[in-house]
Parts: structure tokens; sequence; C-alpha cells
């Protein structure tokens, strides 16, 4: 790109536009990078600099950018139909995905909602769950479980339900009240016994059940990787103990899936790690592989029998959005699962992911580095000024930016959560760019000790 037109471009940015989670002010003084093309797990400046996209441009791409049988799955689509109603009308990339998703995703989840992002995935589990339990004789249920440090997207409903307080405190007022439960976090214990952990945390669960189910419409969880609130791993006991709790104290499990899902974890979905189905399975991001907005709300015939009946009874779900099943982000994703099952890319993957786990290892030799975690393409530590007596960096240091800084100097696009640094890879990343990612990774630290 020519200098000047760079030059205009970033003007215009810091004149108009108001980006997301982003204290604007940062950007007073420093200019976003302003990316210019992205193929495989590279992003390309307007100078053509390369950067790793280490976060898979927030957690959503899969098989890398510019995959050139998306591209055409998409022209193809473009060239017979772009966006149609889905209330009334129907199209085959809508139904031939909810049949493929049927097939692919644990037992039982027959039924499949679509909607265009991952807050509103969640936003219809909740209110499917609501309206459910109002419809089969137990309105007391009105209210949710979910687990401390959660996040399950920025709208209200999904804020509601929401446990990270720097992202949900300020909109407390106008949320609805729901039951937290403790994390699963080995962190801050002791031991670090994961196992441990998690028995403790589901004791807390029963303890809320047994006091309070009668009002508990759902519990929400992230299965494997608690991501927003700081990376935070939790075992696969976790996981099928929540769902004996609410298999025997009658509450929905609703599984958010919307950053794990898609072979992030090492599985298709992570809850195929405890071999259980959640009643409602949220889905987004990987699911177009990263290329276009569209999720899915997934759940059981059971659930949706209750809210097949005679029109005047006012059973129907009476939500919806004007992109609902878009025809493109249905062709794509369709073509995305052609990809995954032509391209061995789950057992690709399970050799990179091996790689990574292993390789990540050598990060530890850093004496800030510690908590190093991880699972499938993804893996975590967090930042300490020194490890051995636990100092950490005060929050006013903002150390995460400043690894994010230094990640760009290094041709990595890191974006830390808070004083987590973590890595979020595409599946197609390969070893040797695994290694090279952390030798540069290496390199920002020993900047931060200094
Ligand atoms: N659930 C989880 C677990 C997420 O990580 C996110 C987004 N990071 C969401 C829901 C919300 O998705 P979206 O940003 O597409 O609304």
């Amino acid at each position: 790109m020519e200098h000047r037109d760079k030059v205009r471009l970033l003007e215009a940015d810091r004149r108009y536009v108001w980006h997301p989670f982003t204290q604007m002010k940062d950007y007073a003084e420093r200019d976003p990078v302003l990316i210019e093309r992205a193929e495989g797990v590279f992003l390309y400046d307007a100078d053509g600099k390369a950067y790793y996209d280490t976060n898979s441009s927030w957690w959503v791409n899969v098989h890398g950018h510019a995959h050139p049988r998306i591209r055409e799955a998409v022209n193809r689509q473009m060239a017979k139909m772009d966006h149609v109603m889905f209330a009334g009308l129907t199209h085959a990339p809508g139904i031939e995905l909810a049949e493929r998703l049927t097939a692919l995703t644990p037992d039982g989840l027959t039924k499949v909602f679509y909607s265009d992002n991952g807050s509103t995935a969640v936003e219809v589990a909740l209110k499917m769950s609501f309206q459910y339990w109002q419809q089969t004789g137990c309105p007391d249920k009105t209210t949710f479980a979910y687990v401390e440090h959660s996040y399950h997207g920025d709208t209200i409903g999904a804020v509601s339900v929401g446990g990270v307080d720097q992202y949900h405190s300020v909109f407390r007022p106008l949320l609805f009240g729901a039951h937290k439960v403790p994390s699963p976090d080995p962190r801050g214990r002791q031991d670090g016994d994961a196992e441990a952990a998690a028995a403790q945390a589901l004791e807390a669960v029963r303890h809320l059940f047994e006091a309070s189910a009668g009002e508990i419409a759902a519990l929400i969880v992230e299965p494997m990787i608690q991501a927003a609130g700081g990376m935070i791993l939790h075992p696969a006991s976790y996981v099928r103990g929540l769902r004996e709790l609410c298999t025997q104290y009658g509450v929905h499990l609703i599984a958010d899936e919307v950053a794990v899902g898609f072979g992030r974890t090492g599985r298709m979905f992570a809850c195929e790690h405890a071999g259980i189905s959640p009643d409602f399975l949220c889905l987004s991001k990987g699911l177009t592989a990263g290329m276009l907005p569209l999720s899915v709300t997934m759940t059981t015939a059971g659930i949706y029998d209750a809210f097949y009946d005679d029109y005047a009874k006012l059973k129907t779900f009476t939500h919806g959005h004007s992109f609902t099943g878009n025809p493109l982000a249905c062709a794509v994703a369709l073509e995305s699962l052609r990809i995954f099952e032509e391209e061995g890319v789950l057992e690709q993957a399970a050799a990179a992911a091996s790689h990574l786990q292993q390789a990540a290892a050598r990060l530890a030799a850093d004496p800030g580095v510690a908590h190093l975690r991880g699972l499938g393409m993804v893996a975590a530590f967090d930042l300490y000024r020194d490890r051995d007596s636990g100092e950490r960096y005060p929050w006013e240091e903002r150390i995460g930016f400043r690894v994010y800084e230094e990640g760009l100097q290094q041709g990595l696009f890191l974006r830390p959560l808070g004083d987590t640094i973590y890595f979020w890879l595409p599946l197609c990343t390969t070893a040797a760019q695994i290694d090279d990612i952390l030798g540069r990774t290496e390199k920002v630290l020993q900047r931060m000790s200094r």
C-alpha cells in the first residue's frame, strides 16, 4: 500500500472508528496495525510486514486465512443466492449444515437454531431454556447458574451469566440475577491438583442445586477451557460431574463451545473429552472456519417438542435475527466441514498440538513464566515479575499491553488477557511454525524482564 494511503486510513480510523474491547485513548499516540492481507497463519500489514496470527483472529480461524476452497464456496453460493429470510423460507445450505451438525455433535442434539454470533447463540439457549420450563409446568425455574470467571458474550443476557468483573461489573444494575458457582481453577491451590479443584467446585454446585434447583432453569459452562476469563483449564471429570448434577437435579446444561468448538481442544467438540451431551450446545467462531458470522444453538427433540403446538397456544419461540441462517455463511461452514473430513484436519492438528504442548514447556525456563498449561492448539501461562517469590506485575504496569507491543516488534500478534499470555493457534499451524512462534515469544519475554 502507498505510504500516503496508509497515513490517510489511519487518520480516518482515529477520527471515525470506535474499536471493541479497546481503550481508545491508548491509540491517541500510536496506531493500530493496519492489516492489508491475510494468508495461512500470517497477517500482513500495510508495509508488507508479517505477523503470526497467534490468537486465530479472536479464536475464529481454523484452516488458515484465504483458504482457496472457502473462497470458492463463497463465490459459488454468491452466484446463486446471497441472503434470504429464514422464516417461511428455507434453503439448501441451511438445511444441509443442520443435518451435518446433528451427525457430528454429541448424541441427542437433533435440532439446530441459527443466529449470527456467539453471544446470540448463548441468548437463544438461555431464552429457550427459560421458555421450556414456563411451558412444562415449572414456572419457578426462572434463574440461571454460571461459573466464576466465565465469559459468554456481550449482550445483556450473556453478560448476566458472565463472571469476569472487569468486563461485566459496570452493567450489574442492568442484569438479571444468576447464581455464581466457583471456578475449578487449580491455580489457587497449594497442591495445584486440578482433579481436587474440580471435585470441590462440583460440591459447590451440588449445594446450590440442593437448595435452589427448583428455581434454576440452566447452568452454563465453557467446557474444558474458560477462555476469556484467563484460559482456565479444567479436567473432563468436571464437565462429567456437571452433566450428572444437572441430570440429577433437573437443570439444563448449556455447553458454550463458541470458542472451543471445531477442533481447538484436540477433539471436534470439547464435550467429547468428557463423553457427555449437553441439553444445549452453542457454536460459532470456528463454525465457518472464522470466515463469516454464523452461530447455532443446538438442542434436543425433548426441548423442541415443548414448543411444538397449535399457534393459538402461544408456545412459539419468538426470536430471530435479520441474518439468521445466512446462506453464504452456511455454505462456508459446510465447506469447512468437508475440509475437516477430506484433508484429515483433526489428525494433522493432533500432531501439531502434541508438538505445541511439548515445545511450550521450554518457556518455563523464563523466571517470569508460571502455570504453563495447555490443551490441543491452546497454550497459556501467567507472567510474574518473579515467579519464585510470587510477585506479580502491578495492574497499572499493563504488562499484557507491553507484551502485545513487543510481540508486534517480533512479528507476533499476541493479545494477552491481563497478565495471561496465550496461543490459540489455527489448526493448520505446522510444527516448524510453532517452534518459530515460541522462539519469538522467548525474545518478547526477555524484553519484559529487563
Ligand atoms: N462464548 C464464548 C465462550 C466466547 O469466548 C465468546 C467470544 N469470545 C462468546 C461466547 C461471544 O461470541 P461473540 O463474540 O461472537 O458474540
